[in-house]
């Protein structure tokens, strides 16, 4: 694995990621190394190697974040995991956050339980959601395609752990691949525990020319509907009639093909 370590200009970017304002990354790369990862598209502007193998660590940014605020939802992270390997040693997240304004509302993603670790912070901020995405991939697909995350069952137990500790919740169930991802079961597991969800349909363009192969040989019929209009509609009908089924707070289902938000 390699670190680089640089400093950054500033902490807080402007986003248009739904439900974000601004976007914070104190990491750029993610060890994490999800073969469908849409933040790949970064190991092109460096020359650090394939995706999953690099890390660039801004340094100053504990110092960046103090004494500073910003209005509106700022989403940790999309570039990169904010509670990948690395952290557990650096605790450059912790940091951050123990220097961020606690009136800056924080809305937090991670596919890591390293995150029960700042729990204790995180009880200081007055607006705060942590978010687990879950997928429920068996664990022979997961090991292939989200090879060093922490296991379904870990981030179920931080979800659930979180709520115990009165920290609002979401899941973030993705990516979704029809016939791999059961979102019925996922709602069913975790809703005691979890305040709301976001849903996402896998995104195939940034996941790269390696992942859709490897989806189109092993995976065909989501493939397909995947890359058909008319299939992916219909797909996406049932879905939202599902979620509304549920009766949970839902923030929408992302479909990347026609670009729409399904509130
Ligand atoms: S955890 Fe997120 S940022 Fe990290 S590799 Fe996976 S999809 Fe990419």
């Amino acid at each position: 694995m390699r670190i680089i370590k640089v400093e950054a200009k500033k902490a807080f970017y402007p986003s248009r990621l739904p439900g974000a304002d601004y976007v914070i990354n104190q990491y750029i790369g993610c060890q994490h190394a999800c073969k469908y990862c849409y933040a790949k598209f970064v190991s092109r502007w460096y020359n650090y190697g394939s995706w999953g193998e690099w890390v660039v660590v801004k340094e100053n940014m504990p110092e960046l974040v103090k004494d500073k605020f910003v209005k509106g939802v700022v989403y940790m992270s999309s570039i990169s995991d904010a509670y990948q390997p690395i952290e557990q040693k650096l605790k450059l997240t912790r940091r951050i956050l123990q220097n961020m304004n606690k009136r800056i509302k924080l809305s937090v993603l991670t596919k890591s339980s390293l995150v029960l670790r700042d729990i204790d912070i995180f009880k200081q901020f007055k607006n705060i959601e942590v978010g687990l995405t879950i997928n429920g991939f068996p664990l022979e697909i997961k090991n292939q395609i989200e090879p060093f995350s922490s296991s379904h069952l870990r981030r179920i137990h931080a979800l659930e752990k979180l709520h115990q500790n009165g920290v609002t919740t979401y899941a973030f169930i993705s990516p979704i691949i029809p016939g791999l991802v059961d979102v019925k079961g996922l709602i069913d597991e975790t809703r005691s525990f979890v305040d709301f969800y976001w849903f996402e349909l896998l995104n195939l363009r940034p996941s790269g020319e390696e992942f859709r192969t490897w989806l189109r040989q092993n995976y065909k019929r989501a493939h397909d509907i995947l890359t058909d209009k008319n299939k992916l509609s219909e797909y996406v009908k049932d879905l939202a009639s599902l979620v509304r089924s549920t009766r949970i707070a839902s923030r929408g289902i992302s479909v990347h093909y026609q670009d729409i938000l399904i509130k």
